[in-house]
């Protein structure tokens, strides 16, 4: 939807075509509502394999694999461990905090022409320690803000209850945290219905209810797409479509390394505000999100590598309760409505962005972990590729052409 909105304000005839009936009823549905510039990183590091063995093995788990005898899955998990080196880390990375940085302007300027809102607040996430030794080990995140340009403050139990005063009642269950202050939080789902609204002040047309069964491609340049609803000819196309996207770029000979790994979060009223968070505080322990929406909390997280499967597990929505009423008892998790969404992730985390070796089709998708949050910034990138302008940002490494 940010796509359409700066392609339609570009001047540009847009039609967006969707499976389903509205705007974000997939993975940006109830994602965790974090608008988190300063935490883009690729979940690909150094020592995540070594940590990844004991995820698997906890409680509460933050990670969960099911392998399968799926081709995609095996290739993109060796990708990804291939990606956990201390020399492929800081050039992810680096690629990653440019767009975040760019989509941390190109959002507030979205704010200001449109006006939208969407239970937005901009107070910071704090990423909270239950131990020492996690406290201990932010040493070397601080090391990579502080090279970035990042602001961040780290911050004892008591600084942590100011910032957050519902952690007074838990101040026990913690011994600090680091707070990046220029982080944003917000609901997604209503962040793109707003702007779809806005998008169709400049024209785009939205065709819903219509599932894209292939990409027409003739003599080396797109054409259009054929849909369960007939033909549609276009002279750009550009694929969105999340985890979906490499099925169908597959049959034009397109090797996309984009997977789903899948996460799940509950939604739950507030029944008492003193108990309720402000902001996001990021659980370090169970790798989990807490965010405030208006009269709502969000609990987001969880990395579970199964394929196309939006099962929703018991198991995962106590893992969620667990966390969010250890932390923050003040919502009613009984009338919680509990989700789950496909992050479309590549195996070095960055979203691919940017023209293909097939004339006029582009892409624009593989936001993994936090893709609303780089979102904005993608837009306008593409945007400005599509409409043959130099984009603001240097865009080396974020098209398809870095997996050559
Ligand atoms: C639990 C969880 C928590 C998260 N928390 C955050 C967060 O706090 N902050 C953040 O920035 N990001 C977060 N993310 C990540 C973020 O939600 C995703 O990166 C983002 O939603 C991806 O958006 P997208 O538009 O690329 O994909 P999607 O939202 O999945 O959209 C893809 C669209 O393509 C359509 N589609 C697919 N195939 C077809 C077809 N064949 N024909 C027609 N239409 C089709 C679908 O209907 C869908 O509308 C979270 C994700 C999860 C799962």
């Amino acid at each position: 939807m940010t796509f359409a909105y700066q392609l339609a304000k570009a001047g540009h005839d847009v039609t967006v075509v969707d499976r389903q009936k509205a705007p974000a009823l997939e993975t940006s549905y109830t994602n965790a509502g974090e608008v988190s510039f300063g935490y883009c990183s690729p979940w690909a590091a150094p020592g995540i394999p070594q940590k990844a063995l004991k995820w698997i093995f906890m409680r509460h788990a933050p990670l969960i694999l099911r392998p399968k005898l799926d081709a995609a899955m095996v290739s993109w998990l060796f990708k990804m461990l291939s990606n956990c080196t201390s020399e492929r880390y800081p050039i992810n990375k680096s690629r990653m905090l440019r767009l975040a940085d760019y989509s941390r302007q190109t959002l507030a300027d979205v704010r200001k022409e449109t006006g939208i809102r969407y239970d937005e607040r901009m107070k910071g996430t704090l990423q909270l320690f239950r131990t020492q030794q996690q406290l201990d080990a932010c040493a070397k995140d601080m090391k990579a803000l502080a090279a970035d340009g990042i602001p961040y403050r780290l911050l004892g139990r008591d600084d942590c209850t100011h910032f957050e005063p519902a952690l007074t009642h838990v101040r026990e269950k913690f011994v600090g945290g680091l707070l990046t202050p220029m982080d944003e939080t917000g609901d997604c789902f209503k962040f793109a219905n707003a702007l779809a609204e806005k998008a169709g002040k400049f024209g785009v047309r939205f065709l819903f209810n219509t599932v894209i069964q292939g990409l027409n491609v003739e003599a080396g340049r797109v054409r259009g797409i054929t849909t369960d609803r007939g033909r549609l000819d276009a002279d750009i196309i550009v694929v969105a479509l999340g985890s979906f996207s490499p099925l169908l770029l597959k049959p034009l000979g397109i090797k996309l390394p984009v997977y789903p790994v899948k996460g799940y979060s509950l939604t739950i009223p507030i029944a008492d505000a003193s108990r309720a968070p402000e902001s996001t505080i990021m659980d370090e322990t169970y790798k989990i999100a807490i965010t405030r929406l208006g009269d709502r909390i969000r609990v987001g997280g969880m990395a579970e590598i199964s394929g196309y499967t939006n099962d929703l597990g018991e198991a995962r929505r106590r893992t969620l309760e667990h966390s969010v009423t250890d932390l923050f008892p003040g919502g009613d998790v009984s009338k919680a409505l509990f989700w789950s969404g496909l992050r479309p992730m590549t195996p070095d985390g960055t979203p691919v962005i940017g023209a293909t070796r097939i004339a006029g089709l582009f892409l624009n998708t593989g936001h993994g972990t936090l893709g609303w949050t780089m979102s904005t910034g993608s837009a306008k990138v593409l945007s400005d590729i599509v409409s043959g302008k130099a984009p603001e940002i240097d865009v080396h490494g974020l098209a398809i052409s870095r997996y050559a």
